[in-house]
């Protein structure tokens, strides 16, 4: 990703700029170096493609803050920055275009041939997953409504025995190409042929099994392998799962996208892990064993004498594997909260108060009742004698 240029750079805008500069500066781009306007131009194409990217991530306040941040190993969806993966790859470049330009390309979306092999649709799903699960990977399966080629016409669409027929309107192109009047001059506007739908060819008599469209939805269990490490929002990727491809193309893939359900003790920050653990007073104060729970069970931890409150302890390779190498884990980090009693009897009162007066002297006035007042230089008298 070294040699990838700095978004701003690549829309020619200043860091802090406004999101209608934004779309501003893109429409500019996007109208030069639009493959409608620069058919067969490999260089234009690929400023567009740039310009695109570009856009997708500084037109999304939450792309762009994680951008800000961390640069392109934002999206990298590993290490780097930890915030989540973003696959360009799988992203529909017409998608953005649409939103931006609305119907002014015919549909915003652009293919370089109409009639031939074309990759299906990509599938998004998700699958919720526990905390331990994402830390050390799981394997789940999932159901989902896959289209399968239909066996009774071999996914022509026709009956058997018939054939499709070259559709009459495009001549079995499978596309329009008219010009049109619009705020940037005269554009060649290509369309999908609305009577074949691009296909080339039309079905007159319709296979019984599939109704004419070739597939057959089944219900499908698909395994997912979910990496070790993986976080919230990120997704698996399983080629070939997705829609099927067009005119002999290859299917999309499925993109499955892993919620974590969040934990009652443990949260999670790239690859550590944070947890905070109750102390009693007693051993903050004289130190000692406490039990822990990490990921990989509890753990004993010795605390040592004169222990403060928030004291941050931190367990050394007990955090999450990462996604690269699950032997390199991140670490779990502990705060220790010093517990103050609130349900004491009066016997446990009363060694509280004798020790804190052993500490800081009798000034200390806790009540004005007479009785306790008498009582109190009872204790004294004992304190005193005991540390005589
Ligand atoms: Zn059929
Ligand atoms: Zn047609």
């Amino acid at each position: 990703m070294a040699d990838k240029r700095d978004y701003y750079e690549v829309l020619g805008v200043s860091k802090g700029a406004s999101d209608s500069e934004i779309k501003k500066a893109y429409r500019v781009l996007a109208k030069k170096y639009h493959p409608d306007t620069n058919p067969g131009d490999a260089e234009a194409e690929k400023k567009f493609k740039e310009a695109s990217e570009a856009y997708a991530v500084l037109s999304d306040s939450e792309k762009r803050s994680k951008y800000d941040q961390f640069g392109h190993a934002a999206f990298e969806g590993g290490a780097g920055g930890g915030a989540g993966g973003f696959d360009f790859s799988g992203m529909d470049m017409g998608d953005i275009f649409g939103d931006i330009f609305g119907d002014f390309f015919g549909g915003g979306r652009s293919r370089s041939s109409y009639n031939g092999p074309s990759k299906g649709a990509n599938i998004r799903t998700s699958v919720r997953i526990t905390f331990e699960e994402a830390c050390f990977g799981v394997d789940k399966e999932i159901e989902l409504n896959l289209k399968e080629e239909c066996e009774n016409c071999h996914g022509s669409g026709a009956k058997p025995g018939t054939n499709p027929e070259t559709c009459h309107k495009c001549g079995g192109k499978g596309q329009a190409v008219f010009t049109q009047q619009s705020l940037f001059g005269m554009i060649r506007n290509v369309q999908t042929c609305p009577d074949c739908r691009g296909k080339g060819k039309i079905v007159k008599d319709k296979c019984p099994d599939c109704y004419g469209s070739g597939y057959i939805t089944k219900k499908k269990k698909i395994q997912v392998s979910i990496p070790a490490g993986i976080d919230d929002g990120q997704c698996v990727r399983i080629r070939d799962k997705g829609e099927p491809g067009e005119n002999g193309g290859p299917r999309g893939d499925l993109l499955v996208e892993v919620v974590v359900s969040r934990h009652n003790s443990f949260q999670r920050e790239d690859y550590n892990i944070f947890s905070t653990v109750p102390i009693s007073y007693a051993r903050a104060v004289l130190g000692g064993d406490i039990r822990i729970s990490t990921v990989d069970g509890d753990v004993i931890y010795t605390v040592k004498p004169g222990t403060q409150t928030n004291t941050k302890v931190r367990l050394r390779g007990k955090g999450v594997p990462t996604l690269r190498n699950k032997q390199v884990r991140g670490d779990h980090y502990v705060t220790l909260v010093v517990q103050v009693p609130t349900k004491l009897n009066s016997e446990q009162k009363e060694l509280l108060r004798q020790f804190d007066e052993a500490l800081n002297g009798p000034d200390v006035n806790y009540t004005d009742s007479k009785e306790e007042k008498s009582k109190k230089k009872k204790i004294l008298k004992k304190i005193t004698e005991y540390f005589d």
